[in-house]
């Protein structure tokens, strides 16, 4: 099978969804919101440890601007492609104008396995992608953030780097930051616990008890292993994890803090001592209540989709369904929670780290947490409504709906200049 390529996916569901705005939308129009601003491509060419140089490609795409300054996180994986960034800038897009917060979408990535790599190796690289990215982003133009292997200490070096060069200090450049640097409390969390607010939602909504619930994750770092804990919180039993190394099953239910402090210590999920492996397909189509994919794009495919036995999926990562496999199931009537919002507490909290930075005044984690809870259930209720006053044929579909016609009104709004 072909492997899917995520900007095609992308367009195809901004083009579905457009089909269903009450207003409908011209083509011309339509190409705009499928289609990226700008794209940097770029070679970095970092010193490494052993005196040699080596190049790095590394890709910026800053996909819409039309509801606020671009945002999006930086991503180091060997996988990364230009149009993977493409597509990565435009939910973002998508994701922002769900949960109402004034941004645009943007999205970038460098071509690196980081486990190749030394500390000071990835600081210079990082460096070299903060003075590539300067005149391009900024506290109201462009606002990078950590996505797939970067966290606080790649944040910090860039921020750091930005107002190195810029002679001044701009905390709110970059957000995922560590506390210390200007990070909000409730960051790391914030993609978990909004996977969490999706869930318990859905559940409501489907009349159905989230603290009874069976629960498979698939991944096992930031989004995916913090969603487990919270699930877990809840009431819910997480029966099966996995990450790139493989997957885990307890039928009785996992202590999700305890794997993470095995993975902590052995690097990965398996081996784990008191579960059974499995592998990573045979936990997507595990008999559970939720799935919760949290690794990485086209997870699922048409393929697996038709041995998929959960109920609901709530996706935690970005674009884990691949086209075929969502129409797949949704002839089967599973329900999926769509990235844009289920995932988009990491955006909410950057946003909230944000405005924090311009106000100079640091919120507890309470109010993080509060205040994220009202978007995303709030968000969840808009996006419901849409599904039955539209009656749309998927909550993905509701999503971009709403999204969408946020994103015309904003760019009819502005009008076309120049
Ligand atoms: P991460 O690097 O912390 O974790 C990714 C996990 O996926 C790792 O445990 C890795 O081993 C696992 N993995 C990779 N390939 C796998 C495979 N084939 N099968 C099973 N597991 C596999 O990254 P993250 O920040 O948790 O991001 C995960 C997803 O969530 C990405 O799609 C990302 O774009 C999305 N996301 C993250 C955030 C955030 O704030 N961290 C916000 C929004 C969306």
């Amino acid at each position: 099978m072909a492997e899917s390529n995520p900007f095609e996916n992308l367009q195809e569901q901004v083009a579905d969804a457009a089909a269903f705005l009450p207003d409908g939308v011209g083509d011309d129009v339509l190409e705009r919101l499928k289609n990226p601003e700008r794209v940097l491509e770029t070679n970095l060419t970092v010193d490494m440890d052993d005196g040699s140089i080596r190049t790095f490609r590394a890709y910026r795409s800053q996909f819409n601007g039309d509801r606020g300054p671009y945002k999006g996180g930086i991503r180091y994986h060997p996988g990364v492609t230009r149009d993977e960034v493409k597509a990565l800038s435009g939910w973002m897009v998508y994701k922002c104008a769900v949960v109402d917060i004034p941004y645009g979408g943007g999205k970038g990535g460098i071509v690196v396995d980081p486990a190749d790599h030394s500390a000071s190796e990835l600081e210079r690289l990082t460096r070299s992608f903060a003075k590539e990215l300067r005149p391009f982003i900024g506290a109201d133009k462009d606002i990078p953030a950590p996505d797939v292997n970067t966290g606080q200490r790649e944040m910090n070096w860039i921020k750091d780097t930005y107002e190195k060069l810029e002679n001044t200090t701009e905390p709110g450049v970059i957000t995922g930051k560590s506390i210390e640097n200007g990070g909000s409390e409730g960051r790391v969390e914030a993609t978990g616990r909004s996977v969490l607010f999706a869930a318990r939602e859905v559940f409501d909504y489907l009349d159905t008890d989230l603290t009874d619930a069976t629960v498979a994750v698939q991944g096992y770092g930031n989004a995916g292993w913090i969603a487990a804990k919270l699930l877990d919180e809840q009431g819910a039993s997480v029966v099966a994890v996995s990450d790139s190394s493989g997957g885990i099953h307890d039928p009785d239910g996992l202590d999700p803090v305890a794997v993470k402090e095995f993975k902590n210590d052995a690097g990965h999920v398996t081996g784990y001592s008191d579960a059974e492996e499995l592998s990573n397909r045979d936990l997507l189509t595990l008999d559970v209540d939720l799935l919760v994919p949290a690794a990485l794009e086209n997870a699922i495919d048409e393929d697996i989709a038709r041995d998929v036995q959960a109920d609901i999926i709530v996706e935690a990562a970005n674009g884990p369904l691949t086209p075929d496999a969502d129409d797949v199931l949704q002839d089967a009537d599973v329900t999926v929670v769509p990235d844009i919002l289920a995932n988009a507490g990491g955006v909410t909290v950057s946003y909230f780290e944000w405005v924090q930075n311009r106000q100079r005044f640091s919120w507890t984690e309470d109010r993080v947490n509060d205040e994220l809870e009202r978007v995303i259930t709030d968000a969840f209720d808009e996006l419901t409504h849409a599904y039955e006053t539209l009656d749309l044929p998927s909550l993905r579909t509701a999503a971009y709906v709403v999204a969408i016609q946020r994103v015309v009104d904003a760019y009819t709004g502005n009008g076309n200049w120049p």
